[in-house]
């Protein structure tokens, strides 16, 4: 048997270069320093540090399964380290997704967001990291659907013997923190009730009912559930594996051909288009956007993450490229208006409140209208 190993993506934004728009090269040199201490400590098989916008992400393998205490404290550890060197720079935000000040063995609800992933490797172990900024762990559900169960996007699920039983969708209600579990296809009008609704509803992992071989895994942290507060968007990252069973890796990359509207655009308010781009374009600058997404593909060899594949360099993604920035074009002449900017109880978190309280006093009740016929 083959010894098992996990995939832990952890990421947070410890401060923007210049303003939300990037992390400094500093803070990343910073992250790899400890990321290479670890690897050379044994604790770490492998690591990959990257970013998208303003976060700093850090793809690492390790034999020590999800929510491992000496991880966690890595990772934590590690934004510790790199927000000193923000707050040297006086970056901006410096330290912002570290809402507490003592690590208590576990990084999930302090602030950075997770995904991990425990596995035996097949003889070939594509996987593809995907890393979003300026939108909140739901962007996921529009993707997830249409790789893991939409046959108009994965052929496999037609023509593959290995993937024709379909997948077990996962699904948290962020809101009032339960979980429940669906198979598609035949629960998928049920699964669409709720994913359609991301800013509550968000799939938390993808299972094959061929294998019950994990298949997906995202972050489905929200910041200001746990601060109760604006500070800063959740910017998910979520990992997948790809062929033999699961989506090939045009099919995991094909949703992104199509730029789904998503939360969090300009102080975490507005909806906008998700843009597929290469680290390269992962600044946003326009009105603080449009948000991003960026996808690196790695093979896993023992645990090597052998890479990364920058997927959306590619000129295929220029079009989506170019309808994103179309979209965004008109979503922005809106300006202050819904569906640009978010629907009012999604404003809850951010200073939207304070001048609705402002204008409290100015209210007066309207004359009751007649009832009577
Ligand atoms: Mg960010």
């Amino acid at each position: 048997m083959a010894q098992k190993i996990t995939v832990s993506v952890i990421k947070a934004d410890v401060g923007g270069f210049v303003g939300h728009s990037d992390v400094h090269p500093a803070l990343l040199n910073r992250a790899r320093e400890l990321m290479s201490a670890a690897i050379e400590q044994g604790l770490l098989v492998d690591a990959y540090v990257t970013h998208a916008g303003d976060d700093i992400n850090l793809i690492m393998t390790h034999r020590r399964g999800p929510d491992n205490p000496d991880i966690h404290q890595l990772a934590w550890d590690t934004f510790v380290a790199c927000t000193a060197v923000a707050k040297d720079l006086k970056l901006y935000g410096a330290g912002q997704d570290l809402l507490t000040d003592a690590f208590s063995g576990n990084i999930r609800g302090m602030g950075p967001g997770a995904a991990e992933m425990e596995l035996t490797e097949r003889d070939s172990e594509p996987i593809v990291v995907f890393m979003a900024d300026k939108t909140e762990p739901g962007a996921w559900n529009w993707p997830l659907y249409k790789m893991f169960a939409d046959p108009f996007n994965t052929a496999g699920l037609v023509i593959d013997p290995k993937m024709h039983k379909g997948f077990r969708f996962e699904v948290h209600d962020l809101i009032d923190k339960k979980r429940v579990v669906f198979d598609a296809p035949e629960e998928i009008y049920d699964l669409l009730v709720l994913i359609g609704s991301p800013g509550r509803f968000c799939i938390k992992s993808v299972y094959s009912r061929t294998t019950d071989e994990i298949g997906a895994v995202s972050s489905t942290e929200r910041l200001s559930m746990i601060a109760g507060r604006y500070v800063g968007k959740d910017d998910p990252v979520m990992i997948v594996r790809s062929q033999s069973g699961f989506p090939a890796i045009g099919e995991v990359l094909e949703p992104f051909a199509m730029p789904h509207l998503v939360a969090g655009w300009m102080r975490g308010s507005h909806n906008g288009p998700l843009m597929p781009v290469s680290v390269a374009q992962a600044t946003p600058t326009r009105f603080d956007g449009p948000p991003r997404v960026v996808a690196l593909g790695f093979q896993l060899a023992g645990g090597r993450l052998v890479g990364p594949q920058d997927f959306f360099a590619d000129i295929a993604f220029d079009e989506a490229r170019r309808t994103a920035l179309q979209m965004a074009n008109y979503l922005r002449r809106l300006g202050p208006f819904e569906p640009h900017r978010l629907p009012l109880d999604e404003m809850e978190y951010t200073t939207l409140p304070h001048v609705m309280e402002r204008l409290e006093s100015r209210f007066e009740p309207l004359q009751p209208i007649r009832t009577e016929l």
